[in-house]
């Protein structure tokens, strides 16, 4: 009996325990979706302020490394929220560390904010260019402010909860061929920090855990000697011959590369007139890859060619880096967040006048014109799998490789609108580009919330991050030793 009566006793205690644990549960679900409340209020009583930055941003459209106001405005924004700057970081002038708070966890936030050459457009849905000299086709403007917008939503979090925790935005730049986050995850900038969050603009809301293309880049210079080019040929030595020379045999080699390589070139300078032999040319090359390992011999049989050209040509070859990224190390237990997150902020609703603008737009697309009404969904979680992969490259990929790091897709452009294209810089200039950049910005403050208040889920995803890289894992980055290059970007040109 009185064993009976003790069981019975225990059991009554641990049925009270569970319930008080559950009550307690109960009320962290429910502080924890307050919170949240709380966020998506302040950002959406924001919005005009932050369209504002966003627009001057796309209307300085600064090319990667000359971006100075566009920096510099993103840090005036930190610092008049109370964030410290550490600027001109990792040897790059518009480089930048904005950090809020104290201690651990710390949360990074990674913000973009350069353009693309050639691509100058008005915010119209016709072909219109505004004759600057650039144009935010990939977004980066949109990037920036709400990864400001986020990195202040969190401060404000961490001040209201008293929560103890470090929020870091990442000012990185020259992200279009620069590799601005490399030389920072290099110089260690990246050490101490827990998770990074970032994004990307799209057209299309997608959270899954995608990787990228490793991708290496060089500009291949020739030097030959001048001479008239009728008069007295046979004196001549030509630059521009030993590029031809390349690139012929560089689109041979096509047919014996892995047939998931990309390689792409422009001739950034082939002679200034057909009456002189050009005693210079230079052609800037890209080669990526889906592993980077592969990458590198690759890349190492494209310099042969260049080799190769000098030799039959009678001229002399350099070669610089220029650039180099690894490909994405994705995390799924931090991309399953993150998408519960985006399901919950929602996707993007058009006005009429939007959807008017898109279907204009779409009548300049090539391909498929998809579902304008898209834009209003978030793509379902894809599982982990090696083949989801975006077709680019991008630096945030070696920031994966230090830290864990998660990212998603949000629409900021009309669906079916390809990045890098006078349209995406149309959508970016509009509230089509704002409410996307406003999506986002939501889903990195949630994402944030969760990461502040659970450290289980840190260490989980440390976990899997650790066992996806390997344990014998250092990190040496593709560009080697050099200097940021921060003139690669032909400045006559802009
Ligand atoms: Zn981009």
């Amino acid at each position: 009996m009185k064993k009976f009566l003790s069981g019975l006793f225990a059991l009554l205690f641990s049925l009270s325990n569970t319930n008080v644990v559950a009550q307690k549960n109960t009320k962290a679900v429910d502080k924890n979706l307050q919170q949240k409340e709380v966020a998506i209020k302040n950002l959406d009583s924001k919005y005009d302020d932050y369209k504002k930055q966003a627009l001057q941003i796309w209307n300085f459209a600064e090319v990667g490394f000359i971006e100075v106001k566009s920096s510099a405005l993103l840090q005036q924004t930190l610092k008049d929220n109370g964030f410290t700057i550490e600027a001109g970081v990792a040897g790059m002038p518009t480089a930048f560390v904005a950090t809020y708070g104290e201690g651990k966890p710390v949360i990074g936030i990674l913000a973009e904010f350069d353009a693309l050459p050639g691509l100058s457009q008005n915010a119209n849905p016709e072909k219109d260019p505004a004759g600057t000299a650039a144009g935010h086709g990939c977004g980066h403007h949109l990037f920036g402010v709400a990864s400001v917008a986020a990195g202040i939503e969190l401060k404000k979090y961490l001040q209201g909860n008293k929560g103890k925790g470090t929020v870091k935005v990442y000012g990185t730049p020259a992200e279009e061929g620069g590799s601005g986050k490399v030389y920072m995850a290099r110089e260690g900038l990246f050490e101490g920090t827990d998770i990074v969050l970032h994004w990307h603009p799209d057209s299309k809301n997608s959270s899954n855990p995608y990787t990228s293309l490793a991708n290496k880049t060089a500009k291949f210079r020739f030097k030959g000697i001048s001479a008239h080019a009728a008069g007295s040929p046979e004196k001549g030595r030509s630059a521009l011959d030993a590029v031809e020379a390349m690139n012929f045999m560089a689109n041979m080699m096509r047919e014996h590369m892995p047939s998931d390589t990309r390689m792409h070139y422009v001739i950034t300078d082939g002679g200034k007139a057909p009456n002189v032999v050009p005693d210079f040319a230079e052609v800037y090359f890209y080669m990526r890859h889906p592993k980077r390992e592969i990458l590198m011999e690759l890349f190492d049989r494209l310099v042969k060619t260049a080799e190769a050209a000098a030799l039959g040509t009678g001229t002399k070859m350099e070669y610089e880096i220029i650039g180099g990224v690894y490909e994405i190390l994705p995390v799924d237990t931090l991309a399953r967040v993150m998408h519960s997150n985006m399901k919950k902020v929602g996707g993007v609703i058009y006005t009429a006048d939007e959807m008017s603008f898109g279907k204009k737009l779409q009548e300049s697309f090539v391909g498929s014109k998809p579902d304008i009404n898209e834009a209003a969904k978030v793509e379902p979680y894809k599982v982990m799998d090696e083949d989801n992969r975006s077709g680019g490259s991008t630096d945030v990929a070696d920031v994966s490789w230090v830290v864990p790091t998660v990212g998603f897709r949000a629409a900021t452009w009309i669906p079916g609108t390809p990045a890098h294209s006078w349209q995406a810089v149309a959508c970016g200039g509009t509230d089509i580009g704002i409410k996307g950049m406003m999506v986002a910005a939501k889903t990195l403050s949630l994402t944030g919330i969760d990461l502040f208040t659970n450290q289980n889920l840190i260490n989980k995803a440390k976990e899997e991050w650790t066992k996806r890289r390997g344990t014998n894992f250092k990190y040496v980055p593709l560009i080697g030793n050099r200097k940021p290059a921060l003139d690669y970007r032909d400045k006559t040109q802009l």
